[in-house]
Order: C-alpha cells, then sequence, then structure tokens
C-alpha cells in the first residue's frame, strides 16, 4: 500500500498567525490546499489535509492540529507556516525534529521556486508540532510575510513552489506521477457496401438523390428514414465512396453507418 501523508496549515480561524504583507494562515491554506491536490492527483499520493477552525486559543489550536494528525495513519507530518521578523529578513526554512535531510531538500526546493536565500534546515525539537506528532513531521516556513520582495516572488512562484513541495514530498514516500495519456479521437473511416444487391433497410435517416454525386442538394428527391426498406439493384464506386442504386433509379450512401443488407 501507498504511504500515506497529513498536511495542515499552521494556527487557525480564530487563532490568528503573522499578519504582514501576507496573512500567514491564510496563505498557508492555499499552499496546502495546492500541494495536496497536485500529489493526490497529479501524483499517486494519498493522504491527508486539515486546516484548524475552532480553537479560540493557541494551545487548543496546537492540540487540535496534532490530534488531527496523530488520528491518521500517514509516514510523514507537514505543517506549513510563513515566518515573520523585521522588513529586510528573507528566505525558506524547514524545521524538522530529526528529519535534517528531508529538511534540507525542502527548504532549498522552496528558495529555488521562490528564487530567494535559502535559509535551509533547522532542528527545533522543542516546538509542539514536532514534537508530539508521532509520526516523521516537518514544518515549513514558506517565506517571510513581512518581506516585501518574499511576498512578491511567493505570488508570483505560487504554483512552482507548490509543485516543488509536493515533489519534496513524491520523492520521500516514493510517490510516482501519473502519466496521462492523451488519446486521439479515433475517427473511425468509414466502411461501405461494395458490391451486392437486393434488399437494403435504413439505419440512419439519409437522403436519395438523382445522381451519384451528393454534393449539389438540388439533386435530392427524398429523405430516407430509418427502416425503409430500398431493392438495391446495384453499387457503384464513386471517388472512394460508394453508392446503392435503387430499383427506381435513385443513389444511396453505401456506408454501412447508414444502410445495412437484410
Ligand atoms: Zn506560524
Amino acid at each position: 500500500m501507498v504511504k500515506q501523508f497529513v498536511i495542515s496549515s499552521g494556527h487557525g480561524d480564530k487563532v490568528s498567525g503573522a499578519i504582514g504583507i501576507l496573512n500567514e494562515h491564510n496563505e498557508a491554506k492555499k499552499v496546502v490546499n495546492r500541494v495536496y491536490s497536485i500529489l493526490t492527483n497529479d501524483y499517486n499520493g494519498k493522504g491527508y489535509k486539515y486546516h484548524e477552525t475552532t480553537a479560540t486559543n493557541q494551545q487548543q489550536n496546537l492540540a487540535n492540529i496534532v490530534n488531527y494528525h496523530n488520528s491518521k495513519e500517514r509516514a510523514l507530518d507537514i505543517s506549513v507556516h510563513f515566518n515573520s521578523a523585521s522588513a529586510g529578513a528573507t528566505g525558506t526554512e524547514c524545521l524538522y525534529y530529526d528529519k535534517k535531510s528531508l529538511s534540507t531538500k525542502m527548504s532549498k526546493a522552496m528558495a529555488n521556486a521562490l528564487d530567494i536565500l535559502d535559509r535551509g534546515a533547522k532542528e527545533r525539537k522543542e516546538l509542539y508540532f514536532l514534537r508530539n506528532t508521532s509520526k516523521p513531521a516537518i514544518l515549513l516556513e514558506v517565506c517571510f510575510v513581512t518581506s516585501k520582495k518574499d511576498a512578491t516572488a511567493y505570488r508570483k512562484n505560487f504554483e512552482d513552489l507548490s509543485q516543488a513541495i509536493a515533489k519534496v514530498i513524491a520523492d520521500e514516500l516514493g510517490y510516482r506521477k501519473k502519466v496521462t495519456t492523451v488519446s486521439k479521437p479515433t475517427v473511425e473511416a468509414p466502411s461501405y457496401y461494395k458490391s451486392g444487391s437486393g434488399l437494403f433497410r435504413i439505419k440512419k435517416p439519409c437522403y436519395a438523390y438523382k445522381g451519384v454525386s451528393f454534393s449539389d442538394k438540388s439533386t435530392r428527391v427524398e429523405l430516407c428514414q430509418r427502416g425503409t426498406k430500398y431493392t438495391i439493384v446495384g453499387i457503384v464506386k464513386y471517388g472512394s465512396t460508394y453508392r446503392l442504386k435503387t430499383k427506381s433509379g435513385l443513389f444511396i450512401t453505401a456506408n454501412k453507418e447508414y444502410v445495412e443488407k437484410i
């Protein structure tokens, strides 16, 4: 069975995260939603996403998030945050309990996608999320909500960022990108009766013409209703197509989609 993940946004609807040029919790939700969608649609990933909505204080908020993660069967826990500091602070970070190598990759991938400084992996064993989730966990600090440069880079490169985060998770959990084969609509060449005579029945309404060329509508004689039977005295080739010739001298297509021999 494929390994599962749980990804959640930092903070909650009633417990605000950092607010600068960007609103941390709002942006974290967008990243979580997009990364989750990529992993479960574009990759063969399986997992859960979570946004905390009910807590009214930080302790309850953290407890709800961690409880959700711990309630699921999974191989990796991911929490998405944004950093906050002075206006000049810039860059990506990934915090970890013991997943140093994965965090190094994650911070680098985010920095490349956003084209901002890679501040790297940081061990933070004291953080509630990292300490209390019972599976390997990482906490992303996407960029600084307080930095104009970071906010601009984030807005501009949101999709690249989401793809980059998803790829690091996918590589870690062994997910493969789904191969989407766009199959060409198969247009079947018409199949014709090429010889024969006798009774034919109309399968699909079409016209009977005075001549073998059907390009001139004025030579149309009648509409052949479905189920009508015609006595055919011969089949005539016209260009690359074939026409049934009726006893009364009219021509009807010999296309098997429209007529059938009975
Ligand atoms: Zn945060």
